[in-house]
């Protein structure tokens, strides 16, 4: 479970965050949307730490995040990431690229390391692409090997941002595909897309933000049929 609690964050002079508050429970999926500048990405890099937060608390399966750096690992040990440009290594191939950071993080045999990896190709369903290089595969078939590389280590929360957005048309619905399969098997997920389909499909609740601030929180029902707040309506009217 995740709790966000009157969360600031500010870049020199710049507030990004502004007294942001979110629960997520162990299992819930929750969408995050609102547009370019909002601080969807901030507010999910805080949940691992890739960025820091000033004011507030966040605590991620009763860790909290400050400066400990024990605690920013332990947090780490729990979370994956996807980002919207794959981040995969180039001169690695497909399997060695979901090895590596077992081996190198936990001292996993080898082995053991690939043999995990392979488990979780053949679940994103590209077992065939692994001693490939990124550089030979799709969008759609790269960004499944990071989620790929991020589940080998056992994560409790997912953390995805913007997963598609850099993705071919026709390579959007099969990164969506394994995400929803993901949501099904009951992974805490944190996703920032405006994949509205999506977001009806697998979220439990959507988190819509603007300038730095959560607006509206609630079920997908609710959210795209009877939005509360003006911005939100005038965001969806945009995006849909
Ligand atoms: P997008 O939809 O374009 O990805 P976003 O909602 O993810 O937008 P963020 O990337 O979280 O937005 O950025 C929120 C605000 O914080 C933006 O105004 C951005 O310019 C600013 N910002 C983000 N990272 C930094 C940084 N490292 N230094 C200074 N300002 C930053
Ligand atoms: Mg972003």
């Amino acid at each position: 479970a995740i709790r966000i609690e009157g969360v600031d964050k500010w870049f020199a002079s710049f507030h990004a965050l502004k007294a942001v508050d979110l629960d997520v429970a162990a299992g819930e999926r929750i969408v995050v949307c609102g547009p370019s500048g909002s601080g969807k990405s901030t507010l999910i890099r805080c949940i691992n730490r890739l960025e820091s937060h000033q004011q507030g608390r966040i605590v991620v399966n009763g860790v909290e995040l400050n400066e400990s750096l024990k605690n920013i690992d332990a947090v780490r040990r729990d979370v994956g990431m996807v980002f919207q440009h794959f981040n995969l290594f180039p001169h690695l191939t497909v399997l060695e690229n979901c090895a590596l950071p077992q081996i190198l993080s936990r001292v996993t045999p080898r082995r053991d390391a690939e043999e995990k990896a392979m488990t979780l190709l053949e679940r994103v369903r590209i077992p065939e692409q692994a001693q490939k290089y990124p550089g030979q595969l799709s969008g759609g078939q790269q960004q499944r090997v990071a989620i790929a590389r991020a589940l080998c280590m056992n994560p409790r929360v997912m953390l995805f941002d913007e997963p598609t957005s850099a993705l071919d048309p026709e390579m959007v619905k099969e990164v969506l595909e394994v995400m929803v399969s993901l949501a099904e098997e009951g992974m805490t997920m944190i996703v920032v897309t405006h994949e509205m389909g999506f977001a009806k499909e697998a979220a439990d609740r959507v988190v819509f933000m603007d300038q730095g601030r959560v607006v509206e929180i609630a079920e997908p029902r609710v959210f795209f049929d009877s939005p509360k707040h003006e911005r939100t309506r005038h965001f969806l009217n945009q995006i849909i």
